[in-house]
């Protein structure tokens, strides 16, 4: 008896002990675990610092739908949309990388290329890492296929950008390189407060925004550069991955509201090169925009995921131009190759109005946007 009396009593002691420790260490995470209430204050202070992105909808179990562009990314709690830059935190949708600037240049404006707004003005260019696009051939996949905090960024607001832009003598900002649509906040904040200082405001664009924030950009946007990529669906969903009818509703709703409008068309051997199409994708420009749309072919390097390609033959560019000429329009250009010819804007009768070579204006013509034998040629020129 005293032999078990004693077992019992150890046994006791052991399943005490084993209590005791377990409340020792759990107890501090009951009373030190934080109240729903600190919990949310932790989340709303981390989220202050960030950028809520505008154009997007909560849905049921904390989801979201982003509008901003025809991706329309539905995102689940802490998942970025195809543009690696707008993440969905706790049912609200941030704009990772808002102000936080990748690349900034001061450039020549005919480099974006705009030839028909202030020639031979600078521009104050900027870019933050991201694209809705994944195009194989891009040319800065460094910064726009990259998370934003995987490359080096230089933090601005929008004043700064535009005290710094009149600093430099630039004539206007540029939103370029990556693409502006995804950091749509800071581009309107900034080029907002850029128009009330008289700042022009550029944006180089894929194109590939929805309707309605494309809409609300509009009074503060004076210039675009849209790279219409190719001219078939097809060529779209294999190339960029985004889809050609919204970048077509883009230009012409541009067009409609009576901004510069400069298309860019980028030639690929063996990819978006045919005659067909090219006279195809003319024609919808006239058919669609007028004969004065401004329309640049550019040669295409070999870069990115198309390394494998020759760069596009110099007579491929020039039959190009004469194709676009033939159908009517009247203002077409040439880039990344050296003709003179294809820089040229031309008077109605034939004389020079201005050229250029490369970035640099060699000759200007106009007055007061005018050339001598009166034809007036579209764009801004003060
Ligand atoms: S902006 Fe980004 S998150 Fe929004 S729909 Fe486009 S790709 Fe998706």
């Amino acid at each position: 008896m005293g032999s078990k009396g004693f077992k019992n009593k150890q046994a006791l002691l052991v399943i005490g002990g084993v209590i005791l420790f377990t409340l020792l260490l759990f107890l501090p995470f009951y009373f030190f675990r934080k109240s729903p209430e600190l919990e949310q204050k932790i989340i709303t202070n981390l989220s202050s610092e960030l950028k809520e992105a505008w154009y997007y909808e909560t849905l049921e179990s904390g989801w979201v739908q982003c509008s901003l562009c025809p991706n329309n990314c539905l995102l689940k709690p802490g998942q970025r949309g195809l543009c690696k830059v707008r993440e969905n935190q706790g049912g609200k949708l941030y704009a990772l990388n808002y102000g936080k600037l990748v690349a900034i240049h001061i450039d020549p404006i005919e480099k974006k290329p705009i030839f028909h707004m202030l020639p031979s003005s600078t521009s104050y260019s900027v870019a933050t890492a991201g694209c809705n696009f994944s195009c194989l051939n891009c040319q800065n996949w460094e910064i726009s296929q990259s998370f934003p905090e995987d490359v080096e960024y230089q933090e601005l607001t929008p004043a700064q950008v535009v005290e710094e832009a009149i600093k430099s003598g630039s004539q206007s900002i540029a939103y370029t390189y990556s693409e502006p649509v995804i950091f749509y906040e800071f581009m309107y904040e900034t080029a907002k407060l850029a128009h009330q200082k008289g700042l022009k405001n550029i944006m180089v664009t894929n194109g590939y925004i929805n309707q309605e924030p494309l809409k609300d950009l509009l009074p503060y946007l004076d210039a675009f550069n849209v790279d219409l990529k190719g001219f078939s669906e097809e060529f779209y969903q294999k190339i960029t991955g985004g889809k050609m009818a919204p970048v077509l509703e883009t230009l012409k709703t541009v067009s409609q509201a009576g901004k510069v409008l400069e298309v860019t068309y980028l030639i690929i051997p063996g990819i978006n090169d045919s005659q067909e199409e090219i006279k195809a994708m003319s024609q919808w420009l006239f058919d669609n925009l007028g004969q004065n749309t401004i329309l640049h072919f550019s040669r295409f390097h070999p870069d990115y995921k198309l390394q494998n390609l020759a760069p596009t033959p110099e007579a491929t560019i020039k039959k190009a131009r004469e194709i676009a000429l033939a159908v009517g329009l009247k203002y077409v250009y040439t880039g990344n190759l050296y003709y003179p010819a294809g820089e040229i804007t031309y008077c109605d009768n034939g004389s020079v109005a201005i050229a250029r070579q490369g970035f640099i204006v060699t000759e200007n013509n106009l007055v007061n946007g005018r050339c001598q034998d009166g034809t007036i040629i579209p764009g801004v020129w003060e």
